[in-house]
């Protein structure tokens, strides 16, 4: 995206090099200016092991703020349809990892490393599929084409080092709060945006141009309709204007806008599109309608009722399927089960193979004191569709609510496979965490919740728990080697942490 549009942090990253920038030069203007090909010299500035590392921290960060869902039903759609888009990039062999930020901000960004994150209002501006995989390939493209190695090598020349610190220093302000709230972290997280939106760090023109460029090219490549970028774009300069979000001075005197999205219209129109040859993800199948209601509903939390909106409009459209979905997860939500327990069924009945609404089904008997239905429909499902994150969380969640030993090793050799594929799922390495506890395998036990520590932000936390499986005399060879690497891993992140004068004065 282009943070005219709407300024919060394009990425954790960015919001650091534009304070560093800010904090040196407060006066300094928007500029418009082209780079030279920094090519190799951009990559060099961070091993790739680095820059995972960097966007581990980025995600811990997001996650201990409350910023993330951790809904394997949401993830695995935005992951597959990112996937989906990076095998028709230009490089479709880099590492990249899409996640969604839990905050109505309309806007997307890219991190260093290929993390590619996109906030919950621009899934719920788009109204097709089409659209959502407009401003994913736009991302996708500016990390392929390093646009965000460019970026932080302007700023500074030491910028990543800087940054490493700041996010650490960020990190170690959300640890000194009360460990059961997020808001310290969070504070810390806008607090960042402002700075950013102050700095006005932006990717240069000329970068945007060529996010749109390639970005259009790997959607059309990918099956996806190539107006859709010129149709959200439109999307969003309106969101602007309507809202305010940008200075209206900018939309004025940028004629990028207008530009950008007469560009985009004409490029859509000399493309040949690739019909798609499956449908995952595609709008047709109904899966991004599902997810987005999903999402609008994850996102309220309990801040807002969402059922009296999809009764209305259910009254306008009484066959929606996604209104009847969404209304049968708002009820979930607030415990109304009866009547959420007669939709969803009516749901399953009609469509038997959508994983959506057996899950919703699943869910409110576990939820509703029929647990033993609950466990049977997770049990077929999983056989169904074997290894998926999305059956495997919330059946293993009720195999442990108990605490019996055998549903606990059941849980256990159910997650391990995906446990073992290194999936960034942090729910599962706490789910497995459990597990291992009540089936009494301690030092597994211990490695799973230390890692699930790290996952979550708290990177001291899990070093000193890996430090203290280390000393055990009775690890395996292969869990030896494991705990080592992680804490050769964690060891330069926590120095940092330690460095930072908001860690030291905690003592
Ligand atoms: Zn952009």
């Amino acid at each position: 995206m282009d943070s005219r549009y709407d300024r919060p942090v394009r990425t954790l990253l960015s919001l650091i090099i534009g304070s560093v920038a800010w904090l040196a030069a407060p006066s300094l203007p928007a500029q418009d200016f082209t780079l030279p090909d920094l090519g190799s010299s951009a990559e060099s500035l961070a091993t790739p092991e680095e820059l995972r590392r960097y966007g581990r921290q980025l995600l811990g960060s997001f996650r201990q703020a409350g910023l993330l869902f951790d809904d394997p039903l949401l993830d695995e759609y935005i992951e597959t349809l990112g996937y989906r888009l990076v095998a028709h990039g230009r490089r479709p062999d880099q590492h990249f990892k899409f996640f969604l930020i839990r905050d109505r901000t309309v806007n997307a960004f890219a991190a260093p490393g290929g993390y590619i994150g996109t906030y919950a209002g621009m899934v719920l501006l788009t109204e097709r599929e089409d659209e959502l995989a407009a401003v994913l390939a736009h991302e996708v493209a500016h990390i392929t084409q390093n646009h965000t190695l460019r970026g932080a090598e302007s700023a500074s020349k030491a910028s990543l080092p800087i940054m490493l610190g700041m996010l650490a220093a960020m990190v170690a302000a959300s640890q000194s709060s009360s460990s059961s709230s997020g808001d310290a972290a969070q504070a810390a997280i806008m607090g960042g945006m402002g700075l950013m939106q102050q700095a006005q760090i932006n990717y240069t023109r000329a970068n945007e141009y060529e996010a749109d460029r390639i970005g259009i090219q790997t959607l059309a490549g990918a099956g996806f309709d190539p107006f859709a970028q010129a149709d959200v774009w439109v999307r969003m300069s309106r969101f602007a204007r309507n809202y305010g979000v940008s200075p209206p001075e900018i939309l004025r005197t940028h004629p990028f806008e207008s530009t950008r999205i007469v560009e985009a219209k004409a490029r859509a129109e000399g493309m040949t599109v690739v019909p798609r040859q499956d449908t995952v993800g595609s709008g047709h199948d109904g899966r991004y309608e599902l997810f987005r209601e999903r999402l609008r509903i994850l996102t309220n939390g309990s801040s807002r009722d969402l059922v009296g909106y999809y009764r209305d409009r259910l009254d306008a459209d009484p066959d929606s399927i996604y209104d009847r979905y969404g209304l049968a997860l708002a009820l979930s939500q607030r415990d109304s089960f009866n009547e959420a327990t007669r939709l969803a069924t009516g749901l399953v009945e009609a469509h038997p193979d959508t994983l959506a609404f057996a899950l919703l089904l699943a869910d409110i008997d576990g939820r509703n004191g029929r647990e033993a239905q609950a466990l049977a429909r997770y049990r077929e499902l999983n056989t169904r569709h074997p290894d998926r994150a999305a059956i495997l969380a919330p059946y293993a969640e009720l195999l442990l609510k108990h605490g019996d030993v055998d549903d606990a090793t059941l849980a256990a050799n159910l997650l391990r496979p995906l446990i073992d594929r290194d999936t960034d799922h942090a729910k599962l390495y706490a789910l497995i965490g459990r597990a291992y506890e009540i089936s009494g395998d301690e030092n597994r036990a211990a490695e799973a919740h230390a890692l699930s520590a790290a996952y979550n932000g708290r990177f001291e936390d899990s070093l000193v728990q890996f430090e203290r499986l280390q000393r055990r005399s009775d690890l395996d060879y292969y869990q030896r080697a494991r705990v080592q690497a992680r804490i050769t891993e964690l060891m330069p992140i926590v120095l940092e942490i330690r460095r930072r004068p908001s860690s030291a004065s905690r003592g």
